[in-house]
């Protein structure tokens, strides 16, 4: 299969033809549609993860459809996770192969098993699972034509969404998601660093009433308009107090230095959640921005309760996802784009072309229309006749 490796941090991701995966019991082989671009990624490629395993295929929000079903009988990892219907249909009340069948479109996210057995799992905290592995770091990811995926850590995609503008729905959505949920009830909330997880995060925001404060670099006019455009009240620079105070805040950028920033714009008893897995230092702040009760927290990872509730949320919203396409081979430029905050929204790799759906392709991605052509031949002898020619836009794509 075709798939794009790391072999090392700091270098680029190179093609590369491999052994397509089999699926372990417990396991569903994908092929790949789509996968979404993280920053998370970047982290990993640049080196500001601990490199876990090389080389790997990054990409961890992968949206795909079953071709194999592995056999029941659970491959390492949870048992269960207290309170999530999801993991009780998963691991606990039905094997694999009743929960999933070939065809079936699937999601997989960044937490791609659990131990199961330590307290974080026990007691309903699986993000926080002492032996994870994560997609697209631990585990293979989502650059590539195929996947193997602990199927108790997939995820029915909702109808309505195209693979494309499903796949920033598994990141930055879910663990946009479980930052909101942190933030408590504040109802007015300032979001730090415009990028795929915000946007996403103001449209639920909104839908909850909540009034949107969005902060991007200095000088990113056009990031701040299409913050506007969402639902902001008001959007500027990160340096830049608010024009009232906030009651919470979250940090989405990998910049230590919005932390105090943020600290100083929200109110006190607010609340300023770190939404990364990775930020540069944080520089020493007075105390003062930290009195009156204000709660400096971090969000790691996410549940599959996080995914279950906020897949179920996201259609009823709706929640619109703008995607900038790449094609799987593009990997490199796609990751540049967002290490340069070049795009807005989300930047997708289209990794099969032939089966990738768009909700609605957008004017600005130069299609190519695939053209199938399906005829019914009449046959004498070796006069091959032509009857029927029927023509079906089956799918556009950027190439
Ligand atoms: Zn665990
Ligand atoms: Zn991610």
């Amino acid at each position: 299969m075709r798939a794009m490796l790391l072999d090392a941090p700091r270098t680029p991701l190179r093609a590369a033809d491999v052994p397509t995966p089999r699926p372990a019991p417990g396991q569903l082989l994908l092929r790949v549609h789509a996968c979404a671009v993280c920053r998370t990624d970047l982290h990993v490629v640049d080196g500001e993860l601990p490199p876990a395993k090389s080389p790997v295929i990054p990409g961890h929000q992968i949206v795909g459809s079953v071709v194999e079903v592995g056999g029941d009988g659970g491959s390492a990892g949870a048992t269960a996770t207290t309170g999530s219907s999801l993991a009780m249909a998963g691991a606990g009340s039905g094997p694999t192969r009743k929960r999933w069948k070939v065809g079936d479109r699937v999601g997989v996210p960044w937490l791609g098993s659990t131990c199961g057995t330590c307290r974080f799992c026990a007691g309903g905290r699986e993000n926080l699972c002492d032996e994870p592995r994560f997609t697209g770091y631990q585990l293979d990811g989502g650059f590539a034509e195929f996947c193997a995926a602990d199927a108790r850590f997939c995820f029915s995609i909702p109808d309505g969404y195209g693979d494309l503008e499903a796949a920033p729905l598994l990141c930055a959505g879910l663990i946009g998601y479980r930052s909101l949920v942190m933030a408590g009830d504040a109802r007015r909330l300032g979001l730090y660093g415009f990028g795929a997880a915000a946007h996403i995060l103001l449209q639920v925001a909104r839908h909850q009433g909540r009034r949107v404060f969005a902060f991007t670099r200095a000088g990113d006019d056009a990031g701040q308009a299409f913050a506007r455009s969402l639902g902001a009240e008001w959007a500027g620079a990160s340096d830049v107090r608010p024009p009232e105070e906030l009651d919470a805040a979250i940090v989405l950028a990998p910049v230590g230095a919005l932390v105090p920033a943020a600290l100083r714009s929200v109110a006190k008893g607010g609340v300023v959640v770190c939404g990364g897995i990775h930020m540069s230092e944080i520089p020493a702040f007075p105390y003062e921005l930290l009195w009156g009760e204000r709660v400096l927290r971090s969000v790691a990872n996410l549940t599959r309760r996080d995914a279950e509730d906020f897949l179920a949320l996201a259609p009823r919203i709706p929640v619109r996802t703008q995607v900038t396409p790449f094609a799987l081979e593009a990997a490199n430029e796609a990751l540049d784009s967002l290490r340069r905050g070049k795009h807005q929204g989300a930047a997708v790799l289209v990794v099969d072309a032939e089966l990738a759906r768009w909700t609605q392709r957008p004017a600005s991605a130069s299609p190519r229309l695939c053209v199938k052509v399906s005829h019914s031949p009449h046959a004498a002898g070796s006069n091959f006749k032509l009857q029927k020619v029927k023509f079906q836009i089956s799918n556009f794509a950027r190439v």
